[in-house]
């Protein structure tokens, strides 16, 4: 049993909406520069993600990583995105070629030796996170196991998402309205994206703070409420923020300042009158090992099509069960599952499920992962458990760079 090929493909298909996907973007480090700072969502999002709508669709595209095993079997896992495909070719194909799809340990050591010079974090991780992730649905399909099994679990039947709002209006009826829904719909947590930092002076900070507001009138005190500052803000812009909002009663800021800013985290986990979260931009066990070790967040976020795949977020749960830490990872939720489901709820309380963006995501997937009541049962097909809908494929084409 041997994996024969390793490679990207590009799935392009269009989506029935007469609505623009982004109604609204989030803050981000940018944000410091005015020309920036007046950029709309339509300017400044990944067009992957989707755009405008024209004649009520909108055209979708996502890269996925692929690995077949020399019995034709093939693992995919993803979306990811074109800088990602391009290191898979260069820089992750050969370290694979040839292995054993159930030699996970060997292989991510392989890949990591092979892009570690300058790929011990951002891309070239990315890279090795999702052939990681696709080597473990290769495996599970192989085995006719879902992937939780292999890692030893399940350690429960289903596990509660939180509700993430990313690109939603911000407008007050708006927020209003998607609360009053999303508590509805089940959820007991969801989180919200600011849309100003420093840059936007005392007005934007009125705006995030009228933002907070709403969301706890909306979906009311029983339900959990997180922000998001996509690293936009500094630790005194966090400080008064936090004294604002404090009578909101947060489960977490979210990635307050740079990822790099470790002791800034540390002394905002320190000063706020909430916990701290970080780690969606943190890549591997020894990055979040710092993080631990600096008492950097209450709640950790590796992301498992970034911070080193299914095997290293193995680990970073293992570390975190030792200093008392959650480890709640970002978005990504069919690969996420899996590792979830094989952590204890004490360690790993919920899943990360993005309401709008999970409709391009998981476009091209024949049974998405879909909350219902606030919780996502476990997958039971072999691997991630998930498929690809032919029928939403209207183009399909292999990423391959010539060399030099
Ligand atoms: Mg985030």
């Amino acid at each position: 049993m041997k994996i024969v090929d390793v490679r990207s493909v590009k799935l392009e298909g269009s989506l029935e909406r007469s609505e623009p996907i982004w109604e609204e973007r989030i803050s981000m480090p940018l944000d410091a520069y005015a020309d920036f700072r007046a950029r709309g969502a339509q300017e400044v999002m990944p067009t992957w993600m989707g755009l405008e709508p024209e004649d009520g669709r909108i055209p979708v595209s996502c890269i996925f990583a692929e690995v077949e095993s020399d019995d034709g079997t093939v693992g995919f896992a993803g979306p990811i995105d074109e800088i990602q495909a391009f290191l898979i070719d260069r820089l992750v194909r050969p370290c694979v070629l040839g292995e054993d799809p159930r030699a996970h340990e060997r292989i991510w050591d392989r890949m990591y030796r092979g892009v570690e010079a300058h790929g011990r974090k951002g891309a070239p991780m990315q890279a090795l996170s999702a052939v990681d992730c696709a080597v473990w649905d290769l495996h599970g399909k192989l085995s006719g196991e879902p992937i939780y099994r292999l890692l030893g679990g399940p350690l429960r039947d289903e596990v509660p998402a939180y509700a993430s709002a990313l690109g939603f209006s911000l407008d007050e009826e708006s927020v209003a309205r998607r609360s009053r829904d999303i508590v509805e719909q089940g959820y007991r947590a969801t989180k919200w994206f600011f849309r100003h930092g420093p840059g936007s002076g005392p007005e934007g900070m009125e705006k995030n703070v009228d933002l907070v507001r709403m969301v706890r009138e909306g979906v009311g005190g029983g339900v959990d409420i997180m922000f998001d500052c996509w690293r936009s803000w500094d630790v005194r812009y966090a400080i008064e923020m936090g004294e604002r909002i404090a009578q909101y009663g947060l489960r977490w800021l979210e990635e307050p300042v740079f990822a790099d800013r470790v002791d800034a985290h540390a002394a905002l986990r320190r000063a706020l009158p909430f916990p701290v979260s970080t780690g969606e931009h943190e890549y591997t066990r020894w990055g979040f090992k710092a993080l631990m070790d600096a008492g950097a967040a209450d709640v950790l976020q590796p992301d498992v099509l970034w911070a080193g795949g299914i095997t290293e977020l193995m680990k970073i749960c293992a570390l975190a069960s030792t200093y008392d830490v959650e480890v709640v990872p970002h978005a990504h939720a069919v690969a996420t599952i899996h590792v979830l489901a094989s952590q204890p709820a004490t360690l790993c309380p919920m899943l990360e499920f993005l309401m709008n963006h999970s409709m391009v995501h998981q476009f091209f997937f024949r049974e998405p992962i879909e909350p219902r009541n606030g919780v996502v049962a476990l997958p039971e097909g072999p691997g991630m458990g998930v498929e690809i809908d032919d029928d939403k494929v209207l183009r399909r084409r292999i990423l391959r760079w010539e060399p030099y």
